[in-house]
């Protein structure tokens, strides 16, 4: 039996000119892995949970599922999902941590959470050793999109209860690469940024794809050019699908001149990067040693076969403080099981995350993501990146508005125009839409995640729920 929860050694450093990390795990036959690797440290997992969480053993027990009972990954598939709800209920009874604190307040290093902007925050305990666990996958994953001890890592996204820039800059940090943590959401802070940026030339800039933009066009506004007078080879993300999305992609990795790479899961799930690219940008590769994902059936919960559409469920295989077992994510994807040609043998997501399953709506019976709209306005040349997709109703039908701006040299002869192609075009994905042209300026942009939907239909119903 493999030591569990295992320990890394923090004097590893891999030869920069190797490609991999850990080279046999991440090349392994992915049966093999399944077997020797995976099984094991899941069992490891699940017994230590069943042992030490009053949560999951209430849980487990009211299901009819013994830990000692699971001998395969099918079985395994009998382990209920855990859903974000529960976790804020147990929490709400159990002040602050919940049930499922597997460890002493003396062992606990950080506490982290969600925001809370749509319901209670979600309270995160996490271990000493789980921080170093999550900096090694991190720079394993990060290793893997190409980055290097010679890199200078631009993390422009929140300080702040936020996993996403403690996580990148712990993964720069164990990879040995400079780390410049220059944060965000301050007033003129994004001024600063650009300044920065071209000073001190990093390499690497890590944040949301619409803040990466949104810093551009402001560049652009004050005389720089991101392609030339900033230094970037790589970009990579978390947050936001936009960088799974191909127009969006393309637009990155245009505007900067430098490779854009997707990544992330979800922040109760740390190390979140185990959905990670690689530098050969083929999708999202699922570092399926340290996390488990599955992409399942949403009705069955059971993993749907390679190839198919499913909704993502992620395992901890390797958290001693909070770990989530078969935790519900709520994002669709795709999934496929062919090696990359980066060699490595792990299965991915070859479009990325569609969009969180919240996301989605449904306008006159059609289910809508936001990422196919987004991938048609930034298809279009003469648009600027910003957008809103507002839904409302009139009479009984839904009506789908989606508000644009074209780029400050757009001539106003030209407006028309692209409206027309913006309506046409996606009308030939089958969305009957309102394309209203705003001025160039006017939508919100963010130096976060973009708020980018607005459904009205709910307030149209209360006020003819009235009358
Ligand atoms: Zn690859």
């Amino acid at each position: 039996m493999q030591q569990w929860p295992p320990v890394y050694d923090a004097s590893y450093h891999p030869n920069p000119d190797q490609d991999y990390w850990f080279p046999e795990i991440e090349t392994m036959d992915p049966e093999k892995r399944e077997q020797t690797i995976i099984l094991p440290k899941l069992q490891q997992q699940l017994a230590y949970a069943y042992e030490n969480s009053a949560f999951y053993r209430k849980k487990w027990d009211a299901a009819g599922v013994n830990p000692k009972d699971i001998r395969s990954l099918d079985d395994f598939e009998a382990i209920p999902i855990l859903k974000k709800e529960e976790l804020r209920e147990d929490q709400a009874a159990h002040v602050p941590f919940g049930s499922n604190l597997c460890v002493s307040y003396n062992e606990l290093a950080r506490v982290h959470g969600t925001s809370g902007t749509t319901g209670n925050p979600t309270v995160f305990g996490v271990s000493k050793g789980d921080i170093q666990r999550i900096a090694e996958t991190h720079a394993r994953v990060m290793w893997a999109m190409g980055i290097r001890p010679d890199d200078i890592v631009f993390i422009g996204s929140f300080f702040s209860l936020y996993w996403g820039s403690w996580g990148a800059l712990l993964g720069t940090e164990r990879l040995g690469a400079t780390a410049l943590p220059f944060g965000a959401g301050v007033p003129g802070q994004t001024d600063r940024a650009i300044e920065w940026m071209a000073n001190v030339k990093p390499t690497v800039f890590y944040g949301t794809p619409s803040y990466s933009l949104y810093i551009a066009e402001r560049a652009r506004e004050r005389g720089f050019d991101p392609a030339r007078d900033f230094n970037f080879r790589i970009l990579f993300f978390s947050g936001e699908p936009g960088a799974g999305v191909p127009s969006t992609r393309k637009r990155i990795e245009e505007t900067y001149n430098a490779v854009c790479l997707d990544s992330g899961s979800t922040g109760e799930m740390s190390p979140w990067m185990t959905d990670g690219e690689c530098s050969h940008r083929q999708g999202m590769h699922l570092w399926q040693d340290v996390v488990f994902a599955e992409l399942v059936d949403p009705v069955t919960h059971k993993r749907v076969p390679y190839g198919e559409e499913g909704v993502t469920v992620y395992t901890h295989l390797e958290r001693n403080s909070q770990p989530m077992i078969r935790f519900w994510a709520g994002d669709l994807s795709r999934w496929v099981s062919d090696t990359c040609s980066c060699g490595r043998t792990y299965p991915r997501f070859p479009q990325g995350i569609y969009g969180r399953a919240d996301d989605m709506f449904i306008v006159r019976g059609e289910n809508v993501y936001p990422s196919a709209i987004e991938n048609v306005i930034r298809g279009i040349a003469g648009f600027s990146d910003e957008f809103r997709i507002i839904i409302t109703r009139e009479k009984t039908m839904d009506e789908l508005i989606v508000q644009a701006e074209a780029m400050a040299d757009v001539p106003a002869a030209q407006i028309p125009v692209l409206q027309k192609k913006l309506a046409e075009q996606l009308r030939a994905k089958g969305l009957r839409t309102i394309v209203q042209m705003m001025d160039t300026g006017s939508l919100e942009r963010t130096e976060f995640k973009a708020k980018r939907i607005i459904d009205k239909r709910d307030l149209y119903d209360r006020i003819t729920d009235k009358d």
